[in-house]
């Protein structure tokens, strides 16, 4: 069994980036935690009570649906996180992993994205799992994420989102748009880019790219591995 942390800096974030393969995870018995740096309502003008009540209950019916065991949500200032001392948010992760357990594998957003929220939790997450002797080589393996209608829209930079890794999530790609849907709030019609239609379409697109029906795709940021072979 694998312990697997998704660091996501809103909830909705999880379900478009990875939510196939935090399906796939739990359906193997991984252990999927997820830890949210925002509650992605308070930065809007028209941001009440209710608004904030109905994303949190959107991203309880997600994680039922995507198997989490164990998830947190921060109150982080929405689309205002450049206003927290990067250190304050990189020592939350910390706590979590001191208490839960440093992951095996960790799933984020990528440094290069529109949204600032999502690069700062890149970044916080990088320094929170700098390789360390006494982390014990984990997490061996930390991937960034792509996320409909921020990722790929902060126009051309030289390190532009190119996947490198990809996940096939065609037995859990029904769970994914079903968390999806329990965002429906956060979700728009097609074709805006952040809707069911075009997120199914991104996963076939992604799946058919690598000559499966459908997948996520990630770029590595680190890989720890130990290859070993038994004397001859
Ligand atoms: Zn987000």
């Amino acid at each position: 069994m694998q312990k697997v942390l998704v660091v996501a800096a809103h909830p909705d974030d999880e379900a478009l980036g990875c939510g196939g393969a935090m399906a796939c995870h739990a359906a193997m018995g991984d252990e999927v935690a997820v830890l949210f740096m925002t509650d992605g309502v308070s930065s809007r003008l028209s941001a009440g009570q209710s608004e904030a009540a109905t994303r949190n209950t959107a991203m309880q019916s997600a994680m039922s649906i995507l198997g989490v065991s164990r998830f947190q949500a921060m109150t982080f200032p929405d689309n205002a996180m450049d206003s927290v001392p990067l250190l304050e948010i990189t020592q939350v992760i910390e706590e979590f992993c001191s208490d839960w357990g440093v992951p095996d594998t960790v799933y984020t957003h990528h440094a290069s994205d529109l949204n600032l929220d999502h690069r700062l939790t890149h970044q916080a997450v990088m320094t929170c799992f700098r390789p360390q002797p006494a982390a014990d080589g984990k997490p061996t393996k930390i991937l960034s994420f792509e996320v409909l209608s921020s990722t790929g829209w902060e126009g051309t930079t030289a390190d532009s989102f190119r996947p490198n890794y990809f996940v096939d999530i065609r037995s859990t790609l029904k769970k994914k748009l079903e968390a999806l849907d329990a965002y429906s709030e956060e979700m728009r019609p097609f074709p805006h880019a952040r809707s069911l239609e075009t997120a199914e379409h991104l996963a076939r697109y992604r799946g058919a790219s690598v000559g499966m029906p459908a997948a996520e795709a990630y770029v590595v940021q680190r890989i720890l591995e130990c290859v070993t072979r038994s004397e001859e």
